[in-house]
């Protein structure tokens, strides 16, 4: 089995999960670009490759069983095993989206995506990264999630419009996370959320005020934990997230 370490990050075509597969590359890594448009994903491939990245497709639609299941036999193939795994793919679901008027259809599909994605995919690629020597799984959430923050002082990105579909999925990511890190326990894998901050991207339609770049930095830190790193818990850079 090869030396170099295999990450697979979701949503990687574009935005923080781009700057995330770039910075793992750097470090090394073998990266699956999990995307689910072919158009995208190989374009940022290529830009990948000719950054120097050690960077392959893998067509991966959160929202779809068969696709999942294909993209852990591509990683199985390819690699025999995973040692990181970033759940990055994510949609707000639109603005706005105020409790009192919403289609209960965009709460419905955000939870899809940011949740039971995120859950699809870690079952299909655990018995992958159970083969790592040390496993890590990075769920990207979003201070909107913490329910302290919510209801406190105003941040960066609590000023925002009221999202009932968004913020929510993202308490609930880490909810499920702290799920996962409580069965994993006692195991060599270790599962956190990460806060990327308010970052330009098109989620956003690039209101953001820190890079992609920024973004990826708390992600690459948990993906990149030592062995005796936490698990089950929540980081911006700067340290902690209050849920
Ligand atoms: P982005 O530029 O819109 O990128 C989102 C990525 O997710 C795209 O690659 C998109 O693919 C992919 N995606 C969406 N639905 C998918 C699905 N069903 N299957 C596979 N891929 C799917 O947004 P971003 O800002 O980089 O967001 C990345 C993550 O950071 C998200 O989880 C977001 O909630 C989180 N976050 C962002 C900010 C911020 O300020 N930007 C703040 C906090 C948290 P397509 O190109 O095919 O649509």
């Amino acid at each position: 089995m090869s030396e170099q370490k295999i990450a697979l990050v979701t949503g990687a075509n574009k935005g923080i999960g781009y700057a995330i597969v770039a910075g793992l590359g750097a470090l090394g890594y073998s990266v699956g670009v999990g995307a689910r448009d072919a158009a995208r994903r190989d374009s940022a491939v290529a830009k990948l490759r000719a950054g120097g990245v050690d960077a392959f497709g893998v067509p991966l639609d959160v929202t779809d069983d068969a696709s999942v299941t294909d993209a852990a036999g591509l990683i199985e193939q390819r690699a025999g095993r995973l040692d990181v795994l970033v759940n990055n793919a994510g949609i707000t679901g639109g603005m706005p989206q105020e409790p009192t008027r919403v289609d209960p259809a965009t709460v419905r599909t955000v939870v899809e995506t940011n949740v039971i994605g995120v859950i699809r995919v870690t079952n299909a690629m655990l018995p992958l990264l159970r083969r790592s020597a040390s496993p890590r799984i990075v769920n990207m959430s979003s201070s909107t999630g913490s329910l302290t923050r919510q209801s406190g002082p105003e941040d960066p990105l609590t000023t925002g419009p009221v999202a009932v579909a968004y913020a929510p999925s993202k308490t609930f990511l880490n909810a499920v996370t702290v799920q996962y890190a409580r069965e994993l326990r006692g195991t060599n894998v270790l599962v956190n959320a990460a806060c990327p901050g308010f970052v330009a991207t098109d989620l956003n339609g690039f209101r953001g005020v820190r890079t992609p770049e920024d973004g990826a930095t708390s992600a690459i830190r948990l993906a990149t934990l030592p062995d005796d790193g936490p698990t089950g818990g929540f980081f911006e850079d700067a340290g902690p997230i209050p849920w």
